[in-house]
């Protein structure tokens, strides 16, 4: 029988539940424990796909093209847990599914209710989230939202009702809350109390309490929370502050023995932990020398979380480099009159080391991008574009070395005479914005003696996308003829993956995006040579 573990969250959002639920799946895993993550999403979109980075940070894609919660991503750097659209949960998912049930007649005729109907498709998600591998040992369901908030409430009586159906042994609760500080930096246990109040109201008496303090709670602390909550007095665990990275909780964790307590309350035996991959990160994370800057020139520059994973995937280049890597993010809006590009870049300005550009939809700020990545190209500073920053380095070429003035994107200018990077015919008519894009893994084929060949190390590799516009197969030979290298396609050669600068350290743009796969473990091999190439310019 799998077994399931609920995370939910009190007292406030934005403690850190994503991380938490991913930094327990890491330490399970360490124990040789099959995991499988879930998200449960209170919110009524069918996916994520069509919300803005701006309110609610990345959308984060998987494999079969899901458009799903940025918390995968955790899910994904902390874990080996494969993710597909079955990992994402979300009401508008389920309320969907149920009135097109209703709509086909399959309730025969009785009155559809949010109880049990909305609850039991929440549980068979849950389940057949479990049941995508056959050895799945434990699922780890991350509900969204704070206990309390209407939103949240069939979620939680579906996981009441789960760990009533499996047994206690089988299926655990596990509650995020908030330990505050008041003045005279004493701290508060009652806002916890109430929160877990608030989940015996729902039903759900939590197994396992993690607090998030200033510094570790002490054992007069924990004691007390114990009897006022209800629970054992080895159930109650800190993540306190840590002034290193993230990256370090599950090891916060381990020292607590929270994996251990958590496989007693299970009834699994316990055996060896293998943390090996997590200690060696921290070691290269205590070894960094130096700084490296990038600039990084985007959309969606004043929230972090719009561009999580990029942002992330620097960070493990930087444990793969021994080098720390500042982020420096620039508003395009004044790059857009050249002229300042160098004083805004360069010398006197940031002097960044290297420039990124990311993905982005919309027209907003794109010229002072393509002058960041033409500034970059002349100046031989290091350039990454992922997707709309690859798509960026076309117009770039078209505009200053082919010298069409007006090359454009038809997604920003649709009269241009000169789309250097435009639609497929075939999606030309395409009205609906969700789910009509490239969407997902696609394979490409990478040319040798390239840049992203020495990256991957091999010629067939698969990556995730997400977008509608493509590199212009009709400026082919007028890009690749003045120089600009087209260095993978699709399989079937229609589509152009990656463009590279020709003199210049290292300048490369992909149609996908590669920071979906990085971990802190295993940095990307794309980040991890754009940050040695970075690395080698700024000595
Ligand atoms: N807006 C561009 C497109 O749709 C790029 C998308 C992206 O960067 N994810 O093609």
């Amino acid at each position: 029988m799998n077994k399931y573990i609920f995370v939910s969250g009190g007292v406030c959002s934005s403690l850190g539940k994503g991380v938490a639920a991913s930094s327990l799946g890491a330490l399970l895993e360490g124990r040789g424990l099959n995991v499988r993550m879930v998200k449960c999403d209170p919110y009524i979109n069918v996916d994520a796909g069509t919300m803005s980075p701006y309110q609610h940070g990345e959308v984060y894609v998987t494999d079969d093209g899901a458009e799903t919660d940025l918390d995968l991503g955790n899910y994904a750097r902390f874990t080996n847990a494969p993710l597909s659209k079955a990992n994402s949960i979300t009401t508008g998912q389920v309320y969907d599914a149920v009135i097109r049930k209703e709509r086909e007649g399959r309730y025969l005729g009785r009155c559809v209710q949010v109880i049990p109907h909305i609850t039991d498709e929440i549980k068979s998600r849950i389940t057949a989230a479990a049941k995508e591998d056959p050895d799945t040992d434990v699922v780890i369901v991350e509900i969204g939202g704070t206990v309390g908030d209407i939103e949240s409430i069939p979620f939680l009586e579906a996981a009441r009702q789960m760990i009533h159906e499996c047994g206690r042994t089988n299926a655990l609760s596990v509650h995020l809350t908030l330990i505050p500080e008041v003045a005279g930096g004493e701290l508060k246990t009652k806002p916890t109390q109430h929160s877990v109040k608030a989940m015996q109201e729902m039903g759900i008496q939590p197994d396992i309490l993690i607090c998030r303090a200033p510094a570790m709670l002490d054992e007069a602390t924990r004691r007390k929370l114990a009897l006022f909550c209800n629970m054992e007095s080895d159930a109650v665990f800190t993540s306190y502050n840590i002034d290193t990275t993230i990256y370090e909780i599950p090891l916060v964790f381990f020292n607590q023995k929270l994996d251990q307590v958590i496989l007693k309350k299970m009834g699994v035996e316990s055996r060896h932990a293998k943390l090996d991959a997590w200690h060696s990160m921290m070691k290269h994370f205590k070894a960094q020398e130096g700084v490296v800057k990038i600039g990084i020139v985007g959309k969606y520059m004043e929230l972090h979380d719009a561009y999580k994973s990029v942002y992330e995937a620097l960070f493990h280049a930087g444990l793969a480099n021994g080098v720390r890597v500042e982020l420096c993010k620039i508003d395009s809006t004044p790059l857009e009159d050249y002229s300042k590009a160098a004083g805004i870049l360069g010398k006197g300005g940031q002097e960044v080391d290297g420039i990124l550009v990311p993905g982005g939809f919309g027209q907003r700020g794109i010229n002072g991008m393509v002058n960041a990545a033409r500034w970059a190209r002349e100046n031989k500073v290091p350039y990454f574009g992922i997707c709309l920053g690859m798509q960026i380095m076309v117009i770039d070429w078209g505009r200053y070395v082919l010298g069409l003035d007006d090359a454009d994107s038809s997604e920003f200018n649709q009269d241009t005479k000169n789309p250097v990077v435009s639609l497929l015919e075939d999606q030309e008519d395409v009205v609906n914005y969700g789910g009509t894009m490239r969407l997902g893994k696609w394979e490409s084929l990478v040319e040798k003696g390239t840049l992203i060949f020495a990256a991957y190390g091999e010629s067939r590799i698969s990556e995730r996308h997400r977008h509608r516009y493509e590199f212009s197969n009709a400026y082919r030979k007028d890009m690749s003829g003045t120089g600009l290298k087209l260095t993978a396609f699709t399989p079937d050669g229609a589509l152009v993956e990656c463009v590279e600068w020709p003199d210049h350290p290292w300048g490369l743009g992909v149609q996908f995006h590669p920071e979906f796969k990085s971990k802190p473990t295993a940095a990307h091999p794309l980040f991890r040579d754009f940050i040695a190439a970075v690395k080698k310019k700024a000595r």
